[in-house]
């Protein structure tokens, strides 16, 4: 899993089962982190738009 923080752009991995700090980790901002879509899931999304 990949994240980063909207405050500073700082991405970084995570392992799966290890929680999400609550801060980031660089500029210690708050609340800042939100996950990074992989390519793969954006080309789902993209599927999915097209099947109603
Ligand atoms: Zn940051």
């Amino acid at each position: 899993m990949r994240y980063r923080c909207n405050n500073c752009n700082y991405t970084f991995e995570l392992k799966e089962g290890k929680r999400l700090p609550k801060k980031c980790p660089y500029c210690s901002k708050e609340n800042s982190l939100e996950r990074v879509k992989t390519a793969q899931e954006l080309i789902d999304e993209v599927v999915h738009l097209g099947e109603e």
